[in-house]
């Protein structure tokens, strides 16, 4: 990502709002909170056990030889072979590890400043996995979302942050949850309860997005290329009539961004307080995961402090980003993307060297329990010994 606003100084006025004002708006908050379906988490709480069971990536993440995030480790500038590389990887992954995943291209093209009347290919790429019964215009989805490209310059830079290891995260993320919804699902259909209506239909989406990147300088036109035709073609697909949504930017209930991860020691703050309270699910989630001592990073505070934010500290400015497309078409955010910015950022230090592996395994295991505790799979997660080692132990006797 690009562009850092400044994050407080928009809501320094909120600090001498007068008493009067301040009734008035808590008043208008408690209104709002009663009107708003995400002002109230409804879904459980995961369990000790369960969060005991959510995988570590370990070799996977390896930076030399690791099969999820070593070959996104290369210059990923849209339209250039490193690029189609690494989209390769990912739609091999899914296609081959988690055939249950629907992969959807979206492709569109641009001129960028940098590169005259040539049109520039970029390619979303989403990944996606509905309860099997459900028609997709009812299926409400957690969306999670990270961007592939790279910066044109400076040239040979990799991204590591930003963000070949959040692309990885998430693929970790899905095949971590894959065999629990299955479970949950197949559990559902011997209970007579799938698609009888009395719940929300719940499925997850992966977006990989290309062309986030400014290729010259961070402006309206020269950014979030990839982002911007998506929400753009999104908003304008209906779905079928008498579905729950009208399109499938309406089917998105929560957009998770991960950007500019895996350098140590991150301070991820909470931007926005329409979506705190899944800020303060995820942070508590880290907590307790610290706690139970199931994360590996040596971290002196939580990535996630801000669960205490009060409502008044919430300011107006935010770091622009892929989400903007998206929250202004009214999708609600979750920012995962630390401040300060690592110290690496959009530099040639941004390799796979400066990783801090812990911070970014850790990471993908807190995204996982956000994922796996909103799809509410407390209790279908396999035991860890049933999963990837012993995938590999058999992988590597053959
Ligand atoms: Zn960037």
């Amino acid at each position: 990502m690009l562009r850092q606003q400044p994050l407080w100084a928009a809501g320094s006025s909120s600090l001498s709002l007068s008493a009067a004002r301040l009734a008035r708006l808590l008043v208008h908050l408690v209104v709002l909170a009663a009107s708003m379906p995400f002002a109230v988490a409804t879904y459980g709480t995961l369990s000790d056990e369960s969060l005991a069971r959510i995988p570590t990536a370990g070799a996977d993440f390896d930076i030399h030889n690791g099969k999820l995030l070593a070959p996104i480790l290369i210059p990923r500038v849209p339209g250039t072979p490193g690029s189609r590389a690494v989209q390769q990887h990912f739609v091999r992954f899914f296609q081959e590890q988690l055939p249950a995943w629907e992969i959807e291209w979206h492709n569109s093209s641009a001129k960028t400043p940098a590169t005259g009347d040539q049109l520039i290919p970029f390619a979303n790429l989403i990944f996606r996995r509905d309860p099997p019964w459900a028609a997709p215009g009812d299926v409400a989805r957690l969306t999670l979302a990270a961007h592939y490209d790279t910066l044109y310059q400076p040239e040979g830079f990799i991204g590591a942050t930003d963000s070949a290891a959040p692309c990885a995260m998430l693929m970790h993320v899905a095949r971590s949850i894959d065999a629990g919804l299955t479970a949950k699902w197949e559990a559902m259909k011997a209970a007579g309860e799938a698609g009888n209506g009395l719940e929300e239909e719940r499925g997850v989406q992966i977006m990989l997005l290309d062309g986030e990147e400014a290729w010259v300088k961070w402006t309206a036109t020269d950014s979030l290329y990839g982002s911007r035709a998506l929400a753009e073609a999104w908003e304008s697909t209906p779905y079928a009539p008498l579905s729950t949504f009208s399109n499938p930017l309406g089917s998105i209930s929560l957009f998770v961004l991960l950007d500019l991860l895996g350098a140590r020691s991150p301070n991820v703050p909470s931007y926005f307080q329409t979506t705190h309270w899944a800020y303060q699910r995820m942070a508590s989630l880290e907590k307790r995961m610290r706690k139970l001592r199931l994360l590996a990073s040596e971290a002196t505070k939580q990535f996630l402090p801000e669960s205490g934010k009060a409502m008044s500290q919430f300011a107006r400015g935010f770091v622009e980003d892929d989400h903007v497309p998206f929250m202004a078409r009214g999708v609600e955010i979750l920012h995962v993307i630390p401040h300060p910015f690592p110290s690496v950022w959009h530099t040639m230090a941004d390799t796979a060297g400066n990783l801090d592996i812990p911070t970014v395994d850790d990471w993908a295991k807190i995204v996982t329990a956000f994922t796996a505790e909103w799809m509410d799979l407390d209790g279908m997660l396999p035991s860890i010994p049933a999963q990837h080692e012993v995938r590999e132990t058999a992988k590597t006797e053959l």
